[in-house]
């Protein structure tokens, strides 16, 4: 039987940030290729509820425990299952599903997800940290369960989309494309007074909080390296970075004989979604379409190093490899929470991540248990420098 013809069951891990909507919105349009199995959000039951409602889903999960009352209060009235908290969170990604969405944000995505990879699931990886924090360590358990990872990252979409699997050793180098974020064309003094609503106005991409503060550090394009770099069998020195501040180009692949593939697009996050929603099919998406005569001008600049500091901490990080990484992730999402919440300034994000990096050192990374300590050390150790830091 085709693809096309199977009705796929589905679970949605992060079901009401960004990309749970977006992908929930898909779905609603195509209801006769899904079955809904379980929907997950952090706090908000309301949307998490009628989500569940108008996709018929069977189980609705809120990882704050202390709301489980306001869940089941808000699902009254259907025959749609209430859960809560943490363990909840994980029974629901072993529970059996064809296709998971991991679209939780931050290393808090990374036991559920890894509880979809072990049972062998295709999984639609848009939470790009678990990767980044577990690495090696994550893709191991990907092989060794025969689980699928279809990027959603819309970069790592189109290099997926583009790469020959089968002949690794023609590929020459990928190229990353990078928006350039809101702050691309400002000077570094500039930045000093940048505030939460500045950084998450994100002039092509409509996000969650964290990742437009990431784009606006670069760290995002960052943390893609990594990712990159995890998910395609390519050396770190062949992935590279251009800044590409229309979007349209999604990523590229040149091989050996200097033929450039890429995938383009207008910036939707519904079109690297659907692509792994149906994969290995496609599916319709109500996503603009691209119509290059009325961009008419795409540009291309090299990233800069200095205004952006962030781009080289993640490189170095994947070179000196261990627990760098993990320790690059975990500081940044704190130094990203606590300019949130206007507790650090914009530009010592990057040096609460440099700072942290350099005083805890690289360790090896044997176990997943590793990677949960060296991260819960490194989120303390940043928290303290935030505070010492303070505004
Ligand atoms: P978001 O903040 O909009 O949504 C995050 C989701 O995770 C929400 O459903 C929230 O309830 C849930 N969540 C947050 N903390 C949690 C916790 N501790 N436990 C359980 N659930 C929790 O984020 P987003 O923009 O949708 O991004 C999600 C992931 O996808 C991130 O890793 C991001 O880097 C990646 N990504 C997002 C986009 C995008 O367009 N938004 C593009 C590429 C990659
Ligand atoms: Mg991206």
């Amino acid at each position: 039987m085709a693809v096309s013809d199977t009705v796929r069951t589905v679970t949605i891990l992060g079901s009401t940030g960004s990309v749970g909507t977006n992908t929930i919105d898909l779905i609603k349009r195509s209801p006769e290729r899904f079955d809904v199995d379980t929907l997950t959000g952090n706090s908000n039951v309301e949307l998490l509820a009628q989500q569940a409602v108008e996709v018929g889903a069977r189980h609705a999960v809120v990882a704050d425990e202390t709301l489980y009352g306001a869940l089941k209060e808000a699902l009254s009235g259907s025959r749609i299952e209430a859960a809560a908290g943490r363990g909840a969170l994980i029974a629901a990604a072993q529970r059996p599903s064809d296709w998971v969405m991991a679209s939780i944000v931050g290393a808090a995505g990374l036991a559920p997800t890894l509880e979809a990879v072990r049972r062998g699931a295709i999984v639609g990886l848009a939470n790009k940290e678990c990767l980044v924090s577990a690495g090696a360590l994550f893709s191991g358990e990907v092989s060794a369960a025969g689980a699928r990872l279809v990027p959603v990252d819309s970069e790592h979409s189109a290099i997926y989309q583009v790469f020959d699997f089968e002949r690794p050793e023609r590929i020459e180098r990928i190229v990353l494309t990078a928006s350039g974020g809101p702050f691309r064309e400002r000077s570094r003094d500039s930045l000093t007074e940048i505030t939460p609503e500045e950084a998450v106005a994100h002039p092509n991409w409509s996000m969650g909080a964290k990742i437009s503060v990431d784009s606006a550090t670069m760290m995002n394009k960052g943390l893609e390296l990594i990712e990159a770099y995890h998910l395609f069998p390519v050396p770190g020195d062949k992935i590279d970075i251009l800044v590409h501040p229309q979007s349209v180009i999604h990523s590229m692949v040149e091989y050996v004989d200097a033929s450039v593939l890429a995938q383009l697009g207008t910036p939707d996050m519904r079109t690297p979604i659907a692509y792994a929603l149906a994969w290995p099919d496609r599916m319709p998406t109500p996503s603009p379409r691209l119509k290059l005569e009325d961009i008419a001008t795409l540009t291309f600049e090299a990233p800069d190093p200095v205004r952006f500091p962030a781009l080289r901490l993640a490189r170095d990080a994947l070179n000196t490899g261990g627990s760098a990484p993990t320790v690059l992730n975990a500081a940044n999402e704190i130094a990203v929470f606590a300019f949130l919440q206007r507790k650090l300034k914009f530009l010592d994000i990057p040096r609460v991540v440099e700072e942290c990096i350099a005083a805890l050192g690289r360790q090896n990374l044997d176990t997943l248990d590793d990677v949960i300590a060296i991260d819960t050390e490194a989120r303390r150790h940043a928290q303290a420098l935030c505070e010492k830091i303070a505004l």
